[in-house]
Order: structure tokens, then sequence, then C-alpha cells
């Protein structure tokens, strides 16, 4: 893995969490696919096949809900 200082974001993959109660996915692995677009790769974990979602939030790929931060989930969500 090559790391780049200069954009540290890219190339992270950042947990998220879909809270839509009858969606199959749960926790997943979002990434921005490069520095100012508003294309994010979505994957169940990092290793696996992914997504690609054009949005300019992070959105479940399988419902298309918001993805939650574990901030988000800290702080509690209203109930979807
Ligand atoms: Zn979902």
């Amino acid at each position: 893995m090559i790391q780049d200082r200069e954009s540290s974001v890219i190339g992270v993959w950042e947990r998220r969490f879909c809270v839509t109660s009858w969606c199959t996915a749960d926790a997943l692995y979002v990434q921005r696919k490069g520095e100012g677009l508003d294309v994010w790769r979505v994957t169940e974990k990092p290793d696996q096949p992914e997504w690609l979602v054009a949005s300019d939030v992070p959105v479940c790929p399988l419902c298309g809900h918001h993805l939650a931060t574990q901030a988000n989930l800290d702080e509690g969500l209203d109930a979807a």
C-alpha cells in the first residue's frame, strides 16, 4: 500500500453504517474515489468487490439511504 500524505483521505476506508431497518447491509466501508469527485467506492469488506456510487455523500448501494458515521450513531440518530 502506498501512503500519500497529500491526500490521506483518498485510499483510506472509512467505516459507515446503513440504518435502514429492512436493508441487509449493516456496516460498510466507503472511500471517495478521487479528490473532488462525487463518486464513492463502497464495499462490505475492503478485500471484497466494491460498488461505485455517484453521490455527494456516501449512500448504501442496496437501499440508497445515506450512510451514517460512527459519530452519527454515537450521537443517536433519529429513528428512520
Ligand atoms: Zn442499506
